[in-house]
């Protein structure tokens, strides 16, 4: 028994329409980082705070088979944590201030910073798994026509 290759978003070349390569890595996570279509730079990835959509309401690539899971608070924790905790670290050593205010300071920063920054990793990890492929056995496709987006040259 073998496992189905795993496929990354490619252009429908099944169509009688021009043919367009994919967007780079780098377009389609910074893309999924400002909530645009990792494919075409236009529908939206997200339909809540952090629920993804379906599919692009502009060119109806399906995000349905793209499960982040736990690799945008993974990543959101590594990158705040490197962030703060230094600070952390300075600010004790500089002032040494009581441990309460340690902790009326640093844990709503921490989980103010951790929610703001989440959706957009949560995106690019959408636009990563997007150009990589690790979306299962079902191919997704959208119409060549509509793959381009405004920041496409
Ligand atoms: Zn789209």
């Amino acid at each position: 028994m073998t496992s189905p290759p795993l496929r990354s978003w490619a252009p429908d070349r099944t169509m009688a329409e021009p043919r367009v390569d994919r967007p780079s890595f780098m377009t389609m996570i910074g893309r999924g980082a400002r909530n645009r279509c990792p494919a075409c730079g236009e529908g939206r990835v997200f339909s809540g705070y952090l629920t993804v959509a379906p599919a692009c309401g502009h060119c109806g690539t399906s995000f349905a088979e793209l499960h982040a899971d736990d690799a945008p608070p993974y990543i959101v924790i590594f990158l705040v944590g490197h962030l703060l905790v230094p600070v952390i670290f300075w600010v004790e050593k500089t002032w040494m201030p009581p441990m309460w205010l340690h902790m009326a300071v640093w844990l709503p920063l921490f989980t103010i910073v951790c929610t703001l920054a989440l959706r957009p990793v949560k995106g690019a990890v959408v636009g990563w798994m997007l150009r990589l492929g690790p979306v299962g056995d079902q191919d997704i496709t959208m119409p060549a026509s509509r793959a381009r987006g405004p920041d496409d040259a």
